[in-house]
């Protein structure tokens, strides 16, 4: 069993991470950044997404634990003050794992430039700068809808809580194999008409988004901005890849989604 730490640069974020390395050498398990079996980061989600894409290469290999060091998120299981309790379960670790389904981007680019493939674990989101974006949508082969307004995002069931949820997207259980499409400030009027409100599309189903010519668009992938040119396509569906978290112990879905917006305004 190999081990990476990643953490963000918090003051507690660092001293954790010292704490889990003092513990895992006197458990004798090996720290190895390059080849790790388990990534565990030390910060919050966000922390998560960039550990995330800096393995994303590794994925079949790999598996994740986060650790928060400020709110409970929803890539992070444990708490700072576990630390002996992970190393525990890491000394007893038999491959465990729970896996998410994540987003597969492809852009296709005019002209004879090649396509390019990303991966994000939350969402993808398509802007124009300084403008509307006017795309069709299709779903498959078929024509969906002109879409005109901010932009588009399309989530994964774990990234539903994020972004997606912010433009008015539903949160989706992570068990389900499906994606989001959610729009960012459509416009509606007797002359332009879209959907208005989120869909979500089965696991073999794919969303299109095309121009009539070639446009600069903003594209994230989940804290990653890149402005990409000359695209005439974007293609999203669920990737082959999945991500998957060494799971040692379970907390039901519902309850994180209510300790993490609601409260516990009634006790
Ligand atoms: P950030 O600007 O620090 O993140 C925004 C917040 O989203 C943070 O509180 C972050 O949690 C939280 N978050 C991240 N993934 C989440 C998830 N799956 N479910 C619920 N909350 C989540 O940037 P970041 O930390 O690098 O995270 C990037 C993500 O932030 C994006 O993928 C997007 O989902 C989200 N985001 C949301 C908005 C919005 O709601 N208007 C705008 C931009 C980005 P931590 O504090 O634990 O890191
Ligand atoms: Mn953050």
């Amino acid at each position: 069993m190999k081990v990476a730490i990643q953490n963000n640069d918090k003051e507690i974020s660092v001293e954790v991470a010292e704490k889990l390395k003092e513990l895992l050498q006197a458990a004798e398990i090996e720290i190895d950044p390059t080849n790790p079996d388990i990534l565990i980061t030390i910060g919050g989600d966000g922390t998560l997404l960039s550990g995330f894409h800096r393995y994303a290469h590794q994925l079949d290999t790999l598996r994740f634990i986060g650790v928060h060091t400020g709110r409970l998120g929803f890539y992070t299981d444990w708490r700072e003050y576990e630390l002996e309790s992970l190393v525990e379960s890491l000394k007893n670790d038999d491959g465990q794992y729970v896996a998410y389904p994540l987003l597969d981007v492809s852009v296709v680019y005019e002209g004879d430039r090649q396509e390019n493939n990303f991966l994000a674990l939350n969402e993808s989101t398509i802007q124009k700068k300084g403008g509307t974006l006017v795309s069709d949508v299709f779903i498959n082969e078929d024509h969906f809808e002109r879409f005109r307004g901010d932009g588009i995002c399309v989530s994964t069931p774990t990234g539903s809580t994020g972004y997606n949820k912010s433009v008015g997207g539903a949160v989706l259980h992570p068990s389900l194999e499906a994606l989001q499409m959610a729009e960012i400030a459509s416009i509606n009027n007797r002359v332009f008409r879209t959907l208005s409100s989120p869909l979500v599309i089965a696991k073999d189903e794919e969303i299109v988004i095309k121009s009539s010519e070639a446009q600069e668009l903003v594209l994230t992938l989940d804290h990653i901005t890149t402005t990409e040119t000359d695209v005439k396509e974007i293609h999203m569906k669920i990737a082959e890849e999945s991500v998957r978290f060494a799971r040692y112990r379970h907390m039901h879905f519902w309850n994180r989604v209510s300790d993490a917006f609601i409260g516990d305004r009634y006790q």
